[in-house]
């Protein structure tokens, strides 16, 4: 069965799981020559294999609020692929999570976790649970009752989440609790952990700061350096503002972030004290348009999102499909060069398409924010022999691991014939160099996993 044949079948099937399809699709585009070059890959049904999950749990999860009032959550864990390593990738608490949306980002995870090289298989998990509003008590009373039942499906060595939207610190260490208050047992189950009790050091920074060593190899490779770079940043959580604190550390000027509300705009960059405030403020859940008073400078743009202005750089963070075709061409429009997914899967296949055909140099999520996880990985290995790293030895270990995959990606570009008149295809290179990872180890197994 060819990959389009598969993709058929699976839009039968999925019709109605958009962002999976959507996923699958521009993997699929894109892995052409690698699967043309390896007839094994047809011979095992690797992409027949690889676009349906190992297997998915549901599970339903029932709480109190401050009220005392009973609430009833949905709760999924996605182990998509194991070839490589344990199930490994974050939860998600949004009130938008659903299969589909779990389905897409255990699907990108595969990929993104073979890019790293670290032993680390793809998995997802999460609920339709909003953290929007809920008192810490009622947080607190919803991780504990999602582990109690999520608890059955990990363990260290089998299965491994993490945090996502919606799970930081606060929430991996109740749901932590919850594990160890079960099962007596102390290991790195899960990634995130507070420094102090199993944390590796930088994982809070790593998403955020891995993808901006990404930009500033890709920059390197078209002869430019960050410094003196106007930058773009849509989000305010975790990626984002370490997105930002590594841009301005590294002399470019970032005048955007935002939030479901809308943008923040400073025209004269944000510097370190004002980003820390930020920070501050997201953590308190409360309002970015407080800046404007706080400091006396910069807009709130209540509704709007931050494409409109000129720059030379987009770092979208937020969340999937935040960046449609019209927007993609407000990017072209404002002169912005690079686009680096922080976030996974923040443009529409229309607006991917768009940057692409004005040669925008793009860095797919898979590639671009793939430092989390890795320094995930990192904190698994860390766990296991009971030995701690310091910040400035994960830093520097990260650096490697993001310079690898952007060298790696750009090698399979160019050995592809994706590569055109000094323009890298980091698409089409990082989809071929994850799939090549995990389709060998499945064919190695023959027809199991
Ligand atoms: N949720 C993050 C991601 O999308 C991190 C996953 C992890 O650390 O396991 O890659």
């Amino acid at each position: 069965m060819s990959i389009s044949q598969a993709i058929e079948k699976l839009e039968a099937h999925y019709s109605h799981q958009y962002e999976f399809i959507q996923a699958v699709k521009e993997v699929a585009l894109t892995i052409q020559p690698l699967y043309d070059a390896h007839p094994e890959y047809e011979e095992f049904k690797v992409f027949e294999r690889l676009v349906e999950p190992d297997r998915i749990f549901n599970f339903r999860i029932n709480w109190e609020n401050d009220k005392g009032e009973v609430q009833v959550n949905r709760g999924w864990r996605v182990q998509f692929c194991n070839a490589l390593g344990p199930y490994k990738g974050g939860l998600r608490f949004h009130p938008t999570v659903n299969q589909s949306v779990l389905k897409f980002l255990g699907f990108e995870q595969i990929f993104k976790n073979a890019l790293t090289g670290l032993p680390i298989g793809g998995g997802k998990g999460g609920s339709d649970f909003d953290p929007k509003g809920k008192s810490d008590s009622e947080v607190r009373r919803f991780c504990y009752a999602f582990m109690r039942e999520l608890y059955h499906y990990i363990n260290k060595d089998m299965d491994v989440p993490a945090g996502d939207i919606g799970v930081g610190g606060r929430e991996v260490s109740y749901m932590f609790a919850m594990y160890k208050n079960l099962t007596r047992e102390s290991t790195g189950v899960i990634t995130g952990k507070g420094v102090g009790f199993g944390g590796s050091l930088m994982r809070t920074e790593a998403t955020g700061y891995g993808a901006v060593y990404f930009l500033e190899n890709m920059l390197k490779a078209q002869d430019e350096a960050i410094e003196g770079k106007t930058v773009l940043v849509s989000g305010a959580g975790n990626v984002s503002l370490h997105a930002a604190e590594k841009c301005i550390a590294l002399g470019a000027k970032v005048i955007t972030v935002s939030d479901s509300q809308g943008t923040l705009h400073d025209k004269n960059g944000f510097d370190k004290p004002k980003l820390d405030w930020l920070k501050t403020q997201k953590a308190a859940n409360k309002p970015l348009a407080d800046y404007v008073t706080k400091f006396g400078s910069g807009k709130w743009l209540a509704g709007q999102k931050p494409w409109q202005f000129k720059a030379d750089i987009a770092i979208p963070s937020a969340t999937q499909n935040e960046v449609n075709e019209e927007e993609a061409k407000q990017l072209v429009d404002n002169g912005v060069k690079y686009i680096v997914e922080g976030a996974n899967m923040p443009l529409t296949a229309d607006a991917v398409d768009y940057v692409r055909d004005y040669r925008v140099h793009y860095a797919p999520g898979k590639a671009a924010n793939a430092g989390g996880v890795a320094v995930s990985a990192l904190e698994m290995s860390q766990n296991s022999v009971r030995q701690y790293k310091t910040f400035e030895q994960v830093d520097e270990r990260l650096k490697v691991i993001m310079k690898d995959i952007h060298d790696s990606a750009a090698g399979a570009s160019e050995q592809y014939g994706q590569t055109d008149n000094g323009y890298i295809d980091y698409m089409a290179g990082a989809n071929m160099v994850g799939f090549k990872r995990v389709a060998d180890a499945l064919v190695a197994f023959g027809i199991l996993n």
